[in-house]
């Protein structure tokens, strides 16, 4: 089932390029921030998915093309995130700028995860806005792993039994030396998207392919088989440091390709069996408020080899 959030945060079952209204069977919706009860739908959501079948079937169709798609899970309570976790993106990395020359490329055993705060979250066709001027900031193309129960130390076997489904998603990284939580945490630097599409539905976690475009340029041609760590292996180790919720993401790692995101630039990420997230870059950077002070113009400046 690809389940989708629109409009006034409506939820929509997707149909080929249609969206049916279901919701009304879902429990205690409401429009206002911050949308907990998604959380809910998709904890509970073996239970309501009947309900939601037989009203996706009985519900006027409306055009995907007439709504306005929202993330569809607005508010998680965390997105943990893979750092360097494909081969071809671990030598880019290790090669750019000879940041780690000489040494051994490190890797998830070196940098463990890292998060992301839910407040980064967009949705399809939403417009993100860059932080700093003089910084480059780059593209991640990605899987997120939507979790669907509250998970704690599950093994690589067990992992299918707490993931609801995925969903595209986009790591924007300002380049630089601070910790990733920072440079990876701005407004608008986690799009998800479009929709979910449940597990059920999905051959294979471990073959899955996307590409990403920055206008018509192909910059990204991924395929899960080439992870380091699998989806269910991140999913074991995420849930050994912190207990999972529902609606939780795991952003798994982008392959090789990144590149540099530019003011008016489309970023076009189509994941095969999921679908195409949008993402626009506004022409205007981020201002500082008045009186940030000059200590914000090291921030602005940049500071050392990109990493
Ligand atoms: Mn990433």
């Amino acid at each position: 089932m690809k389940i989708a959030l629109f409009d006034d945060w409506r939820v929509g079952i997707v149909m080929d390029d249609t969206i049916a209204d279901v919701t009304s069977q879902v429990p205690a919706w409401d429009p206002k921030w911050p949308y907990n009860w998604m959380l809910s739908l998709i904890e509970d959501f073996v239970n309501i998915r009947p309900r939601l079948e037989s009203a996706a079937s009985a519900a006027p169709k409306l055009a995907l093309s007439n709504v306005k798609l929202r993330p569809p899970v607005p508010v998680p309570t965390k997105i943990v995130a893979a750092p360097v976790n494909y081969a071809l993106h671990q030598q880019e990395m290790g090669g750019e700028g000879g940041v780690y020359a000489g040494a051994q490329i490190k890797t998830i055993e070196d940098y463990g995860l890292f998060l992301k705060p839910s407040s980064a979250i967009v949705g399809h066709e939403d417009t993100i806005t860059l932080p700093f001027v003089k910084r480059r900031t780059d593209h991640e193309a990605e899987i997120g792993i939507v979790i669907g129960k509250k998970a704690f130390n599950v093994t690589e076997d067990d992992a299918d039994s707490v993931i609801f489904g995925v969903t595209g998603l986009l790591d924007l990284s300002v380049r630089g030396q601070e910790d990733r939580p920072f440079r990876k945490g701005f407004d608008g630097f986690c799009p998800i998207g479009p929709w979910i599409v449940t597990l059920d539905e999905l051959p294979s976690l471990d073959a899955m392919t996307f590409r990403l475009w920055v206008n018509d340029d192909l910059r990204q041609n991924g395929n899960t088989q080439n992870m380091i760590y699998s989806m269910r292996r991140l999913v074991a180790l995420a849930s050994y440091q912190c207990t999972l919720f529902p609606g939780d993401i795991i952003a798994s790692g982008t392959p090789a390709g990144v590149g540099e995101v530019r003011p008016g630039d489309t970023l076009h990420l189509q994941v095969d069996g999921v679908g195409d997230l949008i993402i626009h870059v506004s022409r205007q950077f981020a201002e500082p408020a008045v009186g940030m002070g000059p200590w914000f113009d090291k921030f602005q400046s940049a500071r050392g080899a990109p990493q």
